[in-house]
């Protein structure tokens, strides 16, 4: 089957919710334009929402979820400046090279791929860093690390999250938690294309950005005169509009069915598979009591592959044959862990029942 007639199959692998591909579908308008003004206003006031922050400055950064890294760090520290970083997988790796570049100081926190970090060892890491960053929802290993003891123990730390993964799939209090800065992205649990980050940045925060950042293009300074400017607004850049149309589309669909309504469905869909998984004599991967919802990690049962076959050509049968995308594992684990997202639009029961009825048709 193309790859263009997947698309229009509901919440198969990959799919985005329909009103975002009608969203994408619109005509286009200029970027300065005040219609378009007013709907990337209201789509900054729906990011608000579904971050529960009060931030003023919280705007989607053109650019994927990387970029939202690059660009909130790039804004936060430089040489001179101390950053603690907690690494329990890829998107942790990669926090700490972006950070390295700047010429920070980074000092890295490792926990074991598959563990939940200790906030503990993250507080103690430094007396005094400027930030403290950490992935809300490694996408490496299905792990949840835990927010609140940081943004509790943190003093006059920065907090910086990744939640590329964890926004609209898990709660994500962060003003309550004391989260001063994340970056997400759009492809993920908000069930729109790749291709933006929504950024949230506390005034606490936004008063101690670097003097000046190395990036043009992610000055936070520049890009709060365009966000917050109002009728001030000038030219920073051409904003995507098209992808700011599925952003504003696909965080209406969140917002009508309800964060906490799609934060449980997140929520069933996990547990389903996780379920299903166990019955089924599979181990899970990620640490228990730290398991993410949208995304299960599981040990690959080598034992019961078909003859002939290694798990890529398990994973193919998969999306040839049942259009059911699962991905395989990353790092040190590659070969060993099948990675399952259930995320936005997919999160759906009837997608679970498929796979695992999929999996007891491949299987030996
Ligand atoms: C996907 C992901 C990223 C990177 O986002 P891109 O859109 O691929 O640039 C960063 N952090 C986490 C936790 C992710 O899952």
């Amino acid at each position: 089957m193309p790859v263009s007639d997947r698309l229009l199959m509901g919440p198969g692998p990959g799919n985005p919710y329909p009103e975002v591909m009608t969203a994408l579908g619109r005509p286009l308008m200029g970027h300065l334009d005040p219609e378009f003004i007013a709907l990337l206003d209201e789509t900054c006031d729906r990011l608000r929402q579904v971050f529960q922050t009060t931030n003023p400055l919280t705007f989607p950064v053109s650019g994927t979820g990387s970029a939202g890294m690059e660009a909130t760090v790039l804004n936060l520290v430089g040489p001179g400046d101390t950053m603690v970083v907690g690494v329990n997988g890829v998107f942790g790796g990669r926090l700490c090279d972006v950070a390295e570049r700047t010429g920070a100081e980074v000092i890295r926190v490792d926990a074991e791929w598959g563990q939940a970090l200790d906030p503990e060892l993250l507080l103690q890491a430094h007396p005094n860093p400027k930030v403290i960053a950490v992935v809300h929802a490694e996408t490496s290993t299905g792990v949840r690390n835990d927010l609140e003891a940081l943004g509790a123990g943190k003093g006059e730390a920065l907090l910086l999250v990744d939640a590329v993964t964890s926004l609209g799939g898990i709660p994500t209090e962060f003003d309550a938690w004391g989260v001063d800065v994340a970056y997400s992205g759009t492809q993920k649990c908000l069930g729109t294309p790749p291709g933006l980050s929504p950024v949230t940045v506390s005034p606490r925060a936004l008063e101690r950005v670097v003097p000046k950042s190395p990036s043009w293009y992610f000055d936070f300074k520049a890009i709060a005169a365009y966000v917050t400017g109002g009728s001030a607004r000038a030219y920073h850049h051409t904003a995507p509009i098209s992808m700011i149309f599925a952003l504003h589309a696909g965080l209406g669909v969140v917002l009508e069915e309800g964060l906490g309504a799609v934060v449980a469905r997140h929520q069933t869909c996990g547990d389903l598979l996780k379920n299903g998984l166990t019955e089924r004599g599979f181990t899970l991967f990620a640490q228990e009591g730290h398991r993410l919802p949208q995304l299960t990690s599981v040990v690959i049962p080598q034992d019961r592959l078909p003859a002939g076959q290694d798990e890529a050509a398990v994973r193919r049968t998969l999306l040839d044959r049942y259009d059911i995308e699962i991905g395989g594992g990353l790092g040190p684990v590659a070969g060993q862990v099948w990675r399952i997202g259930t995320m936005g639009h997919t999160a759906r029961e009837s997608n679970v029942l498929m796979l695992l009825g999929a999996l007891d048709e491949i299987l030996v």
